[in-house]
């Protein structure tokens, strides 16, 4: 359920609390399985992936390390140009780390190329992504995510960490907003 002043904001639920936490514990038990034996890294990006980051990471019944990275994008808000200046770098060294980069949306994937690229210079022993979400109609370039939770349509969704201007980051579920909300 969403608040009620807010519901009036959102044209549909896109995905549910239920549907959400059900989807991670599916991702978490096939992340055990793929690294078992060894050292795992979560790597988040700031704001958008904290949702994802905290309730994966609350699933995952093993040792586990978290850290975070935030990034600015030099194009305009909405559409990245992935041109990318990191705020706050990682504290993490990642040499011979097993990285999983855990993102919450796979749009045209440029920030994430670019994210790729930069901790792949840093000599991980691994690295691999984890979205909750990708828009295969949105894709640019080729993106190689090892875990995604659902495809959705090319709508621009808020909620569960997602943000229009700040926006909607609380709300549990995922939801396409109304078009009177940009106008
Ligand atoms: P990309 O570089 O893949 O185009 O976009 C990456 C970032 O843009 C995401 O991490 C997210 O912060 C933002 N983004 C992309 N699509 C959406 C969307 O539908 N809703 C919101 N709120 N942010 C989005
Ligand atoms: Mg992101
Ligand atoms: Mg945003």
């Amino acid at each position: 359920m969403l608040p009620e002043d807010i519901e009036t904001e959102i044209d549909k639920v896109l995905l549910t609390e239920e549907q959400i936490s059900g989807k991670l514990r599916e991702i978490a038990r096939q992340i055990e399985a793929d690294y078992e034996g060894r050292d795992l890294l979560l790597v988040a990006v700031l704001k958008g992936a904290v949702m994802v980051m905290a309730d994966l990471a609350r699933e995952l019944q093993r040792h586990v390390e978290l850290d975070f990275m935030a990034v600015s994008s030099y194009g305009k808000s909405t559409h990245s140009s992935g041109v990318v200046r990191i705020v706050k770098d990682l504290d993490a060294d990642l040499t011979g780390r097993n990285v999983l980069i855990v993102e919450d949306i796979i749009d045209s994937g440029l920030t994430l190329q670019w994210l790729r690229q930069n901790l792949q210079s840093r000599n991980p022993a691994s690295l691999e992504v984890c979205a909750l979400l990708r828009k295969p109609e949105a894709l640019k370039v080729e993106i190689d995510a090892k875990y995604v939770g659902f495809d959705i349509p090319n709508d621009f969704v808020v909620g569960y960490g997602l943000d229009y201007a700040e926006r909607y980051r609380n709300l549990r579920s995922i939801a396409v907003l109304a078009p009177h909300v940009y106008s």
